[in-house]
C-alpha cells in the first residue's frame, strides 16, 4: 500500500515543484526512554514512506536530552523496531552528538541579548509567566548584562551550581499571547549521568530548543510531530532563525493515533511494566510493537493499518477492529491453515478397526498450491473440540455434533453420536460415534446432508498444545479518576490446552499458522519441544 494523499505530501510536492528543495530528508525522532508503541508507527511510516514517495531520506535521530529517563536498552529496542517495520534509517543520530553545537548556539544567543541566566526558583518562574488570559512579568534577572550571563552560563556548565539553583532563559516575550514564548527556560542543570555523554555534561538542552536545532544540522526539510506542538511551532521558528542556523526546517503537525480500549503513551507502559501487572514491554498483550511482534502482528499488516487510518490535522482514535481486519487480510494469503483442537474431547469411532489407520493427503491451502500439502491421519480415537458437542442440539442455527446427528470431519468422513460417558462428576470425557465409510471426503457423496463441518486431529497425530488467548488489557471505565493500574484486566490472558496436527509440532519460533475454524496463531518465545505454545493474532470471523 503506498501512502494516500494528504496535506503533508501536497506541501512536499509544492517544494519540490516550487525548487524550494530537490531532496525531503525526514526524521524519526523518538526519546529512548521506552519501547515503541502503535502510535509511533504512524510517525515512522509516514516518516519514511513520504521521504520514499519523492526519493527522499529518513533518518533515525534519538532526541537523548533527558539523562533521567534515558538507556541503551531502549535505543536498542527502538533501532530493532524500526528496521522491523521495514524501514532502514539513512543515518543513526543521537541529540546528544550535538551538544557542543547547541551549547555553542545558545552562546550566541547570549550575546545576543537574546537568553539569560535566571536565579528564579521554578515557582517562581511559573508565576512570573502568567496565564493564558494574564500577561506575564518579567523576572528580576532578566537584565542581567551580555558579561554575567556570559560568566553564569560558563558556571552552570562548569558545575558551580546545584541542580535547580538557574536556568538559562531565551529572552522573549512576557506579554506574548503564546505562553511557549514567555521566556521559556532552554538549558537546566542535571547530574544525572548521561546514557552516551556519560558526565561530560551537566546542563541540558530542553526540548523546545534542542529539537529545532537537531533537525537544522541535519538538513531536515519537513519536521513531522504531533499536534500538541503545534504552539510550539513560532519558538521552534524562533530557534533556528536566531541562533542562525544555516538551513531552515518547517514543522508541520498531524494528529495522533489512539486505538480504542488500549492505553499508549510509554510513561503508562512503563507503569503497567514495573507493576509486574505484565510480562514486560514486550507482553503480547502490550500495544508495544515488540508485542505486537511477540503476539504475531506482521509489519505489512501494521503498516496497511497505519496508511489506511491516513493523516490528518486532528487526533483520532480508531477501533482494535480496523487492526484486525488488516491483520486477517494479510494473514489469510501468507498462512498455512491446519487442524487443531482447543479444549480437546475425545470421540472414539466404534465401527473403525482398533490397529488401522488411514493417511490422508491435504493441501496446506485451498487457493495456494506452493504451499504444498501434508498427511492427516483419520483413525479409531479421534480429537474434537469440546465446544463442539452438546447432547441435543439447542436450535437451528446449531451447526456440530450432538447425539445421534452427524458432522462431517474436514477432509475424512461423516460421523455420527451415539453415547457419552461421564466421570464420577457428571462431566463428559467420551464420545461413541460411528462413522460412514460411503462419507469420504472427494467421493462426491451426497445423499445427506451433516449437521455441519468441524475439524479433528486423531490421537495418533496429535501434538500437545498450549493456547494464550488474549482480552484488552484496560477496562473500559466511565470513572476517569480509576487508576490505570486498578483498571487492568486480570483475566485478559487466558490459557488453553488442546492439540495441533504433528505437522506443526516443529515449527520455529514465530511461525505464524491459521487453524480451520479458530484464527490465526504465532508460535510464541516460550515454546518448546515437548509443547507447541500458540499466540491467538486474531479470531476468524465467525460464522457459527
Ligand atoms: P509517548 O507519550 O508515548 O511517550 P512521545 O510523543 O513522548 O510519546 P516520542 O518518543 O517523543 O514519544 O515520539 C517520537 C515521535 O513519535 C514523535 O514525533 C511523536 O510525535 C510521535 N508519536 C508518538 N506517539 C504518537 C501517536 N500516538 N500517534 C502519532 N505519532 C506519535
Ligand atoms: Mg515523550
Amino acid at each position: 500500500m503506498e501512502t494516500q494523499s494528504n496535506f503533508i505530501k501536497t506541501i512536499m510536492e509544492q517544494d519540490i515543484e516550487n525548487k524550494k528543495h530537490t531532496k525531503i530528508i525526514t526524521r524519526f525522532p523518538p526519546e529512548p526512554n521506552g519501547y515503541l508503541h502503535i502510535g509511533h508507527a504512524r510517525a515512522i511510516v509516514q516518516n519514511f514512506e513520504l521521504a520514499k514517495l519523492f526519493g527522499g531520506t529518513t533518518n533515525l535521530r534519538y532526541d537523548d536530552t533527558n539523562p533521567e529517563k534515558e538507556e541503551d536498552k531502549y535505543v536498542k529496542a527502538i533501532l530493532e523496531d524500526v528496521k522491523w517495520l521495514g524501514y532502514e534509517p539513512n543515518n543513526v543520530y543521537f541529540a546528544s552528538d550535538y551538544f557542543q553545537e547547541m551549547y555553542d548556539r545558545a552562546v550566541l544567543l547570549i550575546k545576543k541579548g537574546l537568553a539569560y541566566v535566571d536565579h528564579s526558583t521554578a515557582d517562581e518562574i511559573a508565576t512570573q509567566r502568567g496565564t493564558v488570559g494574564k500577561p506575564g512579568v518579567n523576572s528580576p534577572y532578566r537584565n542581567r548584562s551580555v558579561e554575567e550571563n556570559l560568566k553564569l552560563f560558563d558556571d552552570m556548565k562548569n558545575g558551580k551550581f546545584k541542580e535547580g539553583e538557574c536556568v538559562l532563559r531565551a529572552k522573549i516575550d512576557m506579554t506574548s499571547p503564546n505562553m511557549n514564548m514567555r521566556d521559556p527556560v532552554i538549558y537546566r542543570i542535571n547530574y544525572t549521568p548521561h546514557h552516551n555523554t556519560k558526565d561530560k555534561w551537566v546542563i541540558y538542552p530542553m526540548y523546545d530548543y534542542a529539537h529545532p536545532i537537531e533537525d537544522a544540522i541535519e538538513g531536515i526539510t519537513h519536521s513531522l510531530c504531533s499536534l500538541e506542538f503545534e504552539d510550539h511551532r513560532p519558538l521552534y521558528d524562533w530557534v533556528v532563525r536566531e541562533t542562525e542556523m544555516p538551513l531552515v526546517p518547517r514543522q508541520i503537525e498531524f494528529g495522533r493515533l489512539g486505538i480504542e480500549n488500549t492505553v499508549m503513551s510509554k510513561r503508562h507502559l512503563l507503569r503497567l511494566v514495573n507493576s509486574g501487572l505484565v510480562t514486560g514491554w514486550d507482553d503480547p498483550r502490550m500495544p508495544t510493537l515488540s508485542g505486537l511482534r511477540r503476539r504475531g502482528y506482521t509489519p505489512e499488516a501494521i503498516k496497511n493499518f497505519i496508511i489506511s487510518t491516513g493523516l490528518s490535522k486532528i487526533n483520532s482514535s480508531v477501533s482494535e477492529e480496523m487492526l484486525e481486519a488488516a491483520l486477517r487480510d494479510d494473514l489469510s494469503e501468507k498462512t498455512k491453515r491446519v487442524m487443531g483442537v482447543i479444549d480437546p474431547l475425545k470421540v472414539t469411532i466404534t465401527n473403525y478397526p482398533e490397529d488401522e489407520f488411514e493417511k490422508i493427503s491435504v493441501p496446506y491451502h485451498p487457493n495456494i498450491e506452493e504451499m504444498g500439502s501434508r498427511e492427516i491421519i483419520f483413525s479409531r480415537e479421534i480429537y474434537i473440540d469440546k465446544e463442539d458437542f452438546v447432547l441435543e442440539k439447542p436450535n437451528k442455527k446449531y451447526k456440530r455434533l450432538a447425539l445421534g446427528l452427524e458432522v462431517r470431519l474436514f477432509n475424512a468422513y461423516f460421523i455420527k453420536a451415539n453415547d457419552v460417558k461421564y466421570d464420577k462428576d457428571g462431566n463428559i470425557i467420551e464420545v461413541l460415534a460411528t462413522y460412514d465409510p460411503e462419507t469420504k471426503s472427494g467421493s462426491g457423496f451426497n445423499e445427506r446432508k451433516p449437521n455441519g463441518t468441524i475439524q479433528f486431529v486423531s490421537v495418533l497425530n496429535a501434538h500437545p498444545v498450549k493456547y494464550n488467548f488474549f482480552a484488552p488489557m484496560i477496562l473500559d471505565t466511565e470513572d476517569e479518576e480509576k487508576d490505570l493500574l486498578e483498571r487492568f484486566n486480570k483475566e485478559s490472558w487466558q490459557i488453553k490446552t488442546g492439540f495441533i496436527e504433528k505437522a506443526f509440532a516443529n515449527a520455529p519460533v514465530n511461525k505464524k499458522i491459521q487453524l480451520l475454524r479458530h484464527g490465526f496463531f504465532n508460535v510464541d518465545i516460550k515454546t518448546t519441544k515437548e509443547t507447541l505454545v500458540l499466540n491467538e493474532i486474531v479470531h476468524l470471523k465467525r460464522s457459527y
